[in-house]
Formats: C-alpha cells, sequence, structure tokens
C-alpha cells in the first residue's frame, strides 16, 4: 500500500524554525503578554504589508469582529460580504449584531463580484464590506475598493487566506481600511495554536483597535470604548511568527510552484482550475471545480490522496445565519460550493505526491468517462 498523501503537514510547515529556541527567548525575558516579540511582529508584519499599523490579535475571527466595531458596525447596520467563505465574516457580522447583505461572486475567482457589490451599495444602506481574498487569490480589490469609497462605505479585507498576496507592488490587507490575518496553523503564515492580527493605516482606526483588543482601555485602567475585550497574540506565538515570516515570501513561491505543477498535469481535464498562478495567488489552497465531485473525492480518497471542501455549505443557508436565504438566491456562490474540491498543496509536498495527486485524478477521468 503506498503511503496516504496528507492534506496538510504540520511537520514540514514548522521544519524550519527551533520553537524550542523561540519559547526560551521569551521564558529568558520573563514577561509573557504584550512584550517584545509581539512588539516586533507587530511593526514588521506592518511593514510586510506596507502599512502603518499592525495589531496583534488572538485570532483571526476576532480581528474580523473587532474590524467591524472599529469603523462603526454596530446593531442594525448592514455589512456586504461573499456567502461562500466559510462563514467566519458571518460569525463576525453576528458578533456585532449587524445585518448580512450577501453578494454573489465571479465565477472564474469565486470573489465578490464588482458589478453586483456596485448594485448591492445603491440598493442597500450598508455601514462596511468585508471582502475576502478567497484560496489566497486576491480579489477584485481595486475596483471594490473605489466603489467603497465612493459610497463611503468601509473596506475590511479578509486576508486570513492571502497573507503576502500582491498585486502592481500592493501586498493584502492595504488596500482597504483594515486587513484582517489569522494565523491559525495551517495558514500561509502559520503559528503554533491561535493568532491573528489587523494592519491599517490610518492612526485613528489603530488607536480603537488598540483600545479595543484590550479591555476598551485608551490607557492603563482607563476604560474609553465600550465592548472592548481582550483579545491579544499571545508572546509565545508571536516569538514563533518572528521566526517564520522572513521565509512567508518564499513559502509562497513554493505553493505557487505546487499549483502550476497542478495546473500543467491537469490540462485538458473537464476541470475548472484556479484563475492565476501569479504572484497574486499565495496558493492558500488549490481548489479544482467539476460536477462529479463527490466521486472525484471518494476516488481520491481511495488512492490515499486526502481533499477537503471549501465551503460546502453557502452562508446563506447555514442555520446559524441571521438573515437566511433560499437556494438559489446566489447562482455562482451556490454552483461553487455544489463542485470545488481543494487538492493537496503546502510547502513540504514531495514532488512525488505531487505526480500522485494529479496522475489519481487523470485516472479518474480517464477511467470513469
Ligand atoms: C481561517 C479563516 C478565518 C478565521 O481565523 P481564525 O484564526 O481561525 O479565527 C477567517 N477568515 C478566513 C477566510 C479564514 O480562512
Amino acid at each position: 500500500m503506498t503511503e496516504p498523501i496528507l492534506f496538510f503537514s504540520p511537520q514540514a510547515a514548522n521544519s524550519a524554525i527551533e520553537p524550542a529556541a523561540s519559547f526560551a527567548r521569551v521564558l529568558a525575558s520573563n514577561w509573557y503578554i504584550l512584550g517584545k516579540e509581539v512588539a516586533t511582529f507587530e511593526r514588521d508584519f506592518a511593514a510586510y504589508c506596507g502599512v502603518n499599523h499592525g495589531i496583534g490579535l488572538a485570532n483571526g475571527t476576532d480581528a474580523l469582529e473587532l474590524a467591524l466595531r472599529a469603523v462603526g458596525v454596530g446593531p442594525g447596520k448592514q455589512v456586504l460580504l461573499a456567502a461562500n467563505a466559510g462563514f467566519y465574516g458571518s460569525t463576525a457580522v453576528n458578533l456585532v449584531g449587524a445585518r448580512p447583505v450577501y453578494v454573489d461572486v465571479t465565477a472564474s475567482s469565486l470573489t465578490l463580484d464588482p458589478q453586483r457589490v456596485d448594485t448591492s451599495l445603491k440598493k442597500y444602506r450598508p455601514q462596511a464590506i468585508i471582502l475576502t481574498h478567497l484560496y489566497g487569490q486576491l480579489a477584485d480589490v481595486e475596483e471594490i475598493s473605489a466603489l467603497a469609497r465612493q459610497h463611503g462605505v468601509a473596506l475590511i479585507e479578509d486576508c486570513a487566506q492571502s497573507h503576502g498576496a500582491l498585486r502592481n507592488g500592493q501586498r493584502a490587507g492595504s488596500f482597504g481600511d483594515i486587513g484582517c490575518f489569522s494565523f491559525y496553523p495551517t495558514k500561509n503564515l502559520g503559528a503554533l495554536g491561535d493568532g491573528g492580527a489587523v494592519v491599517c493605516r490610518d492612526d485613528r482606526l489603530a488607536s480603537k483597535l488598540l483600545s479595543l483588543r484590550q479591555y476598551g482601555w485608551g490607557r492603563k485602567y482607563h476604560n474609553d470604548m465600550p465592548l472592548g475585550r481582550n483579545s491579544r497574540l499571545d508572546e509565545l506565538q508571536a516569538a514563533v511568527l518572528n521566526d517564520k515570516l522572513p521565509t512567508l515570501d518564499a513559502d509562497n513561491h513554493r505553493r505557487r510552484e505546487i499549483a502550476r505543477f497542478y495546473q500543467n498535469a491537469l490540462d485538458g481535464l473537464p476541470l475548472k482550475l484556479p484563475p492565476s498562478t501569479s504572484e497574486d495567488y499565495v496558493a492558500h489552497l488549490y481548489v479544482v471545480r467539476t460536477a462529479r465531485r463527490d466521486a472525484l473525492r471518494q476516488y481520491l480518497g481511495e488512492c490515499g490522496v486526502a481533499t477537503d471542501i471549501h465551503y460546502p455549505v453557502p452562508d446563506h443557508l447555514q442555520p446559524a445565519c441571521a438573515e437566511p436565504g433560499h437556494a438559489g438566491n446566489l447562482p455562482e456562490t451556490e454552483k461553487g460550493c455544489a463542485t470545488v474540491l481543494s487538492l493537496p498543496c503546502y510547502p513540504g509536498l514531495p514532488q512525488s505526491a505531487m505526480a500522485r495527486v494529479a496522475s489519481a485524478v487523470r485516472d479518474f477521468f480517464a477511467t470513469t468517462d
């Protein structure tokens, strides 16, 4: 029996760092919360993204929630977002008591369709847009940020899958008002536990976010903002992130190489492949689309190839949805959810495994046509 091919390898993701040494650094500092490691990471990550401010948080969902609060979204307000991005944005919208307005995606990229965003901005009065750069692919963020500015609506980028994605010299997270990141272990920049951050240019937004992440404090024991909380990035996780940030670009490059390999190897099959393998795509997930998704997934499983579905149920059809929709409301979104399949794609995936994945996919279509 051939060895199973994993969907993600935590060993490979952390093979280049020595966490014990990073942890020793923190221990020796005798400072465990908001110390030097967090400050260094916040500074370096903001610089990497090309903005002034980086603020470490406990996780990516908190980043979205606090970003919404910082731009003034609360009960009764509306937020435009896609319904195919794993419910993370919807969770944040629920948490602040706002209402989601779901907008359909572009068929090629499965990210928010600027034309439909324009229509919805004219029809509704949203306070903010959450734009997810799904699978590591930069969305049509220039068009959407121009629309947001035109309508006086805040743009929050969900960059939890797109650390480092680049277009015309500009990084994910630097196009909108606030960029939200997760450092969950499987992300392109992953910690050894939970972690998150927001980045922004604006000083006033930054000071609100700093306050919101720590009890609403303006300064110590002075609670200026209601609805603050404790959402700090841990010093130990920040130490790991400081060790990993310098290799993020090389890791993303490796991911893109794997994506290019698949792109060539799967060419000509009745599959829809990702729209780009350029720098605007950091290959967080390599997602193919086929109407025969479930059968393909089953077949690959039998060949020892782990796959996943991102995501099987659109937000507007989830039981937890605050504004439940109907099947048929968002045709491209729903078609996406019914056809997407993610293949293994991560630094450390051996060449032989990539070849086996591709030939298993080819075999599926050869033997079952
Ligand atoms: C992972 C992820 C999040 C949530 O991050 P956590 O750190 O797990 O809270 C948000 N949005 C997207 C698109 C994600 O992939």
